[in-house]
């Protein structure tokens, strides 16, 4: 008799092309890491070969995971299977895709500022991001380190629950990870519980919110009533500072992250002759980085550099520390907060890349989450009159996967 099978034993698992797997190639969908091939396995990509999985490829993303639409890859753009003339959302598009049309059961993405989450919603598939420090990140190309996690795709909770279950975890290669034991997810995936449950005022009244799926979210709210659960209006005022915190964050970090891009221990190296060391790493930079990548260097670069530090830096990081507090204060009181994923549902490929700072803004919903550090799902409910699917987006406090799996499950069964 052979050994026993593994918890995802022939459960076929597609990797965002940020994710490291020994042998293969990882790119971040970037011209400057083409040809690379990883030395080794992302501790995600392990656990999920012990217990058995078949990983079937790396899908495409935005540049270093840096994006909403999947539009900025040096692949070109991935397009949704609803409607290939629409964008799957991003970074993760490929990963999203990968499972709204079949190809595998499961993906990974990573999510530092709702790159499940929003792709998820925009192909009506399940996209979580768990705690930060829930999943390891060694091995994962590193965009903004704290905000970096991976997420979860897949069609059903709980399938999303094995695989959290399976790569989730202390790891001594990632010492931003907890301790905490995980729990057995799909084991306690039991429902009926009756909950407390806060929507926030300002972001179901924002200016920028499709008035369809505000009502839609809505409604459910009003459904998730009269069944029992508790459901209540919170003020949080902090809503239009979370964008800008979030940017200027981010960019810091991955302004520092990507100079190790520098052509000459790996990564793209320019053909041109004749250059002195820092023509050199400048000629590499600018052949293999694409645009909206040095946008965010540049981004990063000023709001570090010694005049802004204080003016940009610092104060970002005090409003992340007082989303945190807002978040912790709502949570004494509440289990979930419900919010929408996306202020729309797809948009057309080529519709948005004219303006970045809009592209920025509707990132609203879900940089919340990644700000805070907590967990969050977004769960395929709704199909707006347009005939495109959106969700709903259930945000729950520190570590607490457990509970927001059990009532992604009550509300998916529905
Ligand atoms: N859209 C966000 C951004 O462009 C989210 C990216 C992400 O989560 N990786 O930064």
């Amino acid at each position: 008799s052979g050994a026993p099978m593994g918890k995802l034993h022939g459960v076929v698992i597609a990797l965002k092309d940020v994710i490291c797997y020994k042998d293969h190639k990882v790119s971040a969908a970037s011209g400057i890491l083409e040809n690379f091939t990883s030395i080794y396995s992302a501790t995600a990509v392990e656990r999920l070969l012990q217990e058995d999985a078949i990983i079937i490829g790396n899908c495409n993303c935005d540049e270093f995971a840096m994006g909403s639409t999947n539009e900025n890859s040096s692949y070109g753009p991935v397009r949704n299977a609803a409607d290939p003339e629409r964008v799957p959302g991003g970074s993760s598009g490929g990963s999203a895709v990968a499972v709204q049309s079949g190809c595998c059961m499961v993906s990974l993405g990573t999510d530092t500022g709702g790159s499940v989450r929003q792709p998820a919603d925009f192909c009506g598939i399940i996209g979580m991001k768990p705690t930060y420090g829930r999943i390891s990140r060694y091995g994962v190309i590193a965009y903004a380190s704290s905000f970096d996690q991976i997420g979860i795709f897949g069609n059903n909770i709980p399938d999303v629950a094995q695989v959290l279950q399976v790569i989730a975890g202390a790891d001594e290669f990632d010492s931003t990870l907890s301790q905490k034991p995980v729990e057995d997810y799909p084991a306690l995936l039991q429902t009926g519980k009756k909950y407390r449950f806060a929507w926030l005022r300002e972001a179901l009244e924002h200016p920028s919110l499709d008035p369809a799926i505000a009502s839609a979210i809505k409604e459910k709210i009003e459904s998730l009533r009269k069944e029992g659960h508790t459901v209540e209006p919170v003020e949080f005022d902090m809503l239009e500072y979370i964008v800008p915190a979030y940017y200027i964050l981010t960019t810091a970090e991955a302004s520092s992250n990507l100079s190790r891009y520098d052509g000459v221990r790996f990564g793209h190296r320019t053909q041109q002759p004749g250059l002195d060391l820092t023509e050199f790493y400048k000629q590499n930079r600018a052949e293999g980085f694409g645009k909206e990548v040095k946008r965010r260097i540049m981004l990063g670069t000023f709001v570090l550099s010694a005049g802004y530090y204080d003016a940009y830096f610092t104060r970002a990081q005090k409003v992340r520390n007082l989303i945190r507090q807002r978040t912790e204060q709502i949570f004494a009181q509440y289990d979930f907060i419900l919010l929408p994923t996306s202020p729309s549902t797809a948009f057309k490929i080529g519709e948005k890349t004219k303006d970045p700072i809009e592209m920025y803004l509707a990132d609203i919903y879900t940089v919340m989450a990644n700000l805070a550090g907590i967990p969050a799902i977004a769960l395929p409910l709704f199909k707006h009159p347009n005939g495109l699917p959106f969700g709903l987006q259930v945000m729950a406090n520190r570590f607490q996967e457990l509970p927001l799996l059990e009532v992604s499950a009550q509300l998916m069964r529905r």
